[in-house]
């Protein structure tokens, strides 16, 4: 069983063959069908989101179930699934209080299964999968609170990148309660979760859609999934833009990229009783500043968004029927495929800065 393994910060992936366990108790064992290469997948080989080696890489996959494990309900060999890359324990704190999208057991057992121990092997090695799944192999063993099952009208590669992007995007403006008909949005970064941002307030019916980036092609791109008006923040102050494009600034301002300055721009270009919502994830233990009077006296909301803000099952349903019925564009984010062999090249690209999202596509 081949699988993309990062042993060592800064350097390349390996494709290796690995031994895999069958799947145990509440576990099933998935044939992959696609995965996207994310920029938290490049965070995570860079050391900037720091994961136990040796770690199986990739977290935005679908597949179809081969094999269950014993008590699994529900999931049968044959069905199609997407992966969540958090999977609920259903009895912490957070998933008993209706958060499973930040639940503390998933997070305590972190790239291991939840009974602690991996499923993948090199030799004597331990193999951890990043987010319980590591989809960057041709098969893997997860819990089975990650699949969400599919339709067969529904690709894989499309499939796969609900698994993340589109969640993540799409479901922080959708599932934040300042989001309404009618607002101001100003979304930075125009990769493949702000696009998704982008299509969240379309949603929404948000009459302005204002698209930071630092690439003229990206802001290009960004037009065809509802952006209205563009900003390069390399040519211009992008806060001094929005306060003239709106006259008092934007209902909500979102950084799907993942800087401090950026959540300090978000905050200061937000009208009175405007919401900043953190998305992106910045290097670990980054901190921003913010204009504290500027926040009391203008009754500012600055809030973070994890996987979509809120149950990931309940946001993949609503994106799977958004998808077969037109209201969302995620074919048109897929811009590259490649083979498990090319994933460097994958993340080639995401160094480079190309519009849309590369997806490996499994035989
Ligand atoms: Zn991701
Ligand atoms: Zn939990």
């Amino acid at each position: 069983m081949k699988s993309a393994v990062v042993y060592e910060f800064g350097k390349p992936v390996q494709i290796k063959d690995l031994v895999q366990d069958s799947p145990k108790a509440g576990e099933v064992k998935i044939r992959m069908g696609a995965a996207g290469v994310c920029a938290s997948d490049y965070h995570v080989m860079h050391g900037n989101a720091v994961l136990p080696l040796p770690v199986a890489l990739g977290h935005e996959g679908a597949g179809t179930v081969i094999e269950v494990g014993e008590g699994v309900r529900g999931l049968n060999p044959g069905d199609r699934c997407i992966l969540s890359f958090v999977s609920n324990c259903g009895h912490c704190r957070t998933c008993r209080t209706g958060l499973p999208n930040i639940c503390e057991t998933n997070i305590e057992t972190g790239v291991m299964q939840f009974d602690g121990t991996a499923r993948l092997h090199d030799g004597d090695l331990d193999i951890g999968q990043m987010a319980k799944i590591g989809v960057f192999s041709e098969t893997i063993v997860a819990p089975q609170q990650a699949c969400h099952l599919i339709p067969d009208e529904v690709p894989f590669p499309v499939a796969a990148l609900i698994g993340c992007c589109v969640t993540t995007g799409v479901g922080a403006v959708i599932n934040n309660p300042a989001a309404k008909p009618g607002i101001s949005v100003a979304v930075f970064g125009c990769g493949g979760v702000g696009l998704n941002v982008i299509q969240g307030a379309v949603l929404m019916g948000a009459r302005r859609i204002i698209a930071v980036d630092i690439h003229n092609h990206k802001l290009e791109f960004a037009y065809k999934f509802g952006a209205t008006d563009v900003i390069n923040s390399r040519e211009t102050d992008p806060v001094e833009v929005i306060k003239s494009l709106t006259g008092d600034g934007v209902d909500m301002a979102i950084d799907s990229f993942g800087s401090t300055k950026i959540v300090a721009d978000g905050v200061k270009s937000l009208r009175r009783g405007g919401t900043a919502v953190m998305v992106g994830l910045v290097p670990v233990g980054d901190t921003a500043s913010v204009d504290v009077v500027d926040m009391i006296r203008g009754q500012k909301t600055l809030v973070g968004s994890y996987y979509g803000s809120s149950s990931p099952h309940e946001t993949f349903k609503k994106l799977v029927d958004y998808y077969l019925r037109g209201r969302i564009d995620i074919e048109g984010l897929i811009t590259r495929t490649y083979s498990l062999d090319q994933i460097n090249e994958g993340f080639s690209a995401i160094e480079n800065g190309e519009d849309g999202r590369g997806v490996i596509v499994f035989p």
